[in-house]
């Protein structure tokens, strides 16, 4: 892939770099922000799920908070440091990275927290479905320990199976739940059943599957992100947070969650995010002259990443290339029979 594809495929991405963002996210939560008015009053926030880190500049940025650690980030993988962020690396489906956040809070709470988590996807849909909700659950948990009352927790979610249990749990410690859909962030995409296919950063399970049987379909929509807005803070009276408890149990029957009448509860869908604003699903030229509302007309520029990797994983793979000692394992049954003898031993 060339350095300039992804620019020509992401206006988002391209904006990002040329503003300094470290991730495209950015616009998400600004994009919330200007819908929901996130920010307002908020002096001590929590970023969960933050690298490479760019929600965590925009709250940096954005809030009233003064010094190191009004902002606390963590997340799995290293991060630059961020000026006033205070960084914690740790899995916080993890009971030891959940009480090191909580006591940084501890007389002092926080008036926000977002988690824009996302876990690798196996393929598995049923597994990469649960570790989903699992992450937003941790992230709920970890919200009853720090937030003051009031508070307002925003949370990445995919609307698939457990969707309305999740909306149920919701309701039950926020006054307001609502789905939001900035204009950053992407729609569906196709996927393709088979080889872990996955597109637009979400997952479906099978639904011929659901349908009890049939034939498969090659394709199927997978539907894309939104993120869970709950304002107003307000847990029911006499509830103890515990961080021992999980907040979804999974060990339920499958159809347990199928709410219905008035427990059946279905959230306000808002889509948010100027409407002038770019669309996430489309592309624009680079030629920026070829795109009047993009700025001055002037000629397009490659802007490199304003944060690179600090650890990626693929930095192995990396340095053995630059060595030579990259190479494809050669197996006996890709190669034509008259080379198999010659293969070095
Ligand atoms: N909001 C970030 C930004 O603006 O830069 C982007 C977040 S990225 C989409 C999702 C992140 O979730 C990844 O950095 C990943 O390491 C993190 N993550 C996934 N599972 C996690 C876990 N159990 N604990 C902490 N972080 C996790």
């Amino acid at each position: 892939m060339g350095r300039t594809s992804k620019d020509k495929r992401d206006v988002y991405y391209r904006l990002a770099k040329e503003n300094g963002w470290r991730a495209r996210s950015a616009f998400k939560l600004l994009q919330l922000d200007e819908e929901f008015q996130l920010f307002q009053g908020v002096t001590r926030a929590v970023d969960l799920c933050a690298a490479p880190g760019s929600w965590s500049q925009v709250l940096s940025q954005k809030i009233g908070g003064q010094g190191s650690g009004h902002v606390v980030a963590v997340d799995l993988q290293a991060m630059a440091p961020l000026p006033g962020v205070l960084q914690i690396q740790g899995d916080i489906t993890q009971l030891s990275t959940a009480k090191e956040i909580i006591q940084h809070f501890e007389g002092c709470p926080a008036d926000l927290v977002v988690c824009d988590g996302a876990p690798d996807v196996t393929g598995l849909h049923d597994v990469d479905e649960y570790m989903q909700a699992q992450l937003l659950l941790a992230a709920l948990n970890i919200a009853t320990h720090v937030l003051k009352p009031g508070g307002c927790f925003v949370a990445k979610i995919f609307r698939g199976r457990d969707v309305t249990l999740i909306y149920s749990q919701l309701r039950v410690f926020f006054s307001t739940v609502l789905c939001a859909k900035p204009k950053s962030s992407r729609n569906s995409s196709i996927g393709q059943w088979g080889g872990g296919a996955r597109l637009g950063g979400a997952h479906l399970r099978d639904p011929s599957a659901q349908g009890g049987g049939g034939s498969r379909p090659s394709l199927y929509l997978i539907p894309a992100e939104a993120f869970a807005v709950c304002k107003g803070y307000d847990p029911p009276e006499g509830f103890l947070p515990d961080l021992t408890k999980p907040l979804l149990d999974h060990s339920y029957d499958p159809d347990f969650n199928q709410l219905d009448g008035p427990t059946r509860i279905i959230v306000p869908f808002v889509t948010c995010g100027d409407l002038s604003a770019y669309d996430s699903d489309r592309s624009y030229p680079l030629d920026v002259s070829a795109q009047p509302t993009l700025e001055d007309g002037s000629e397009y520029k490659y802007t490199p990443p304003t944060q690179p990797p600090i650890s990626p994983p693929y930095q192995e793979a990396c340095t053995l290339k630059k060595k030579g000692r990259l190479a494809k394992e050669i197996r006996p049954q890709d190669c034509p029979i008259s080379t198999v003898d010659t293969l070095p031993q």
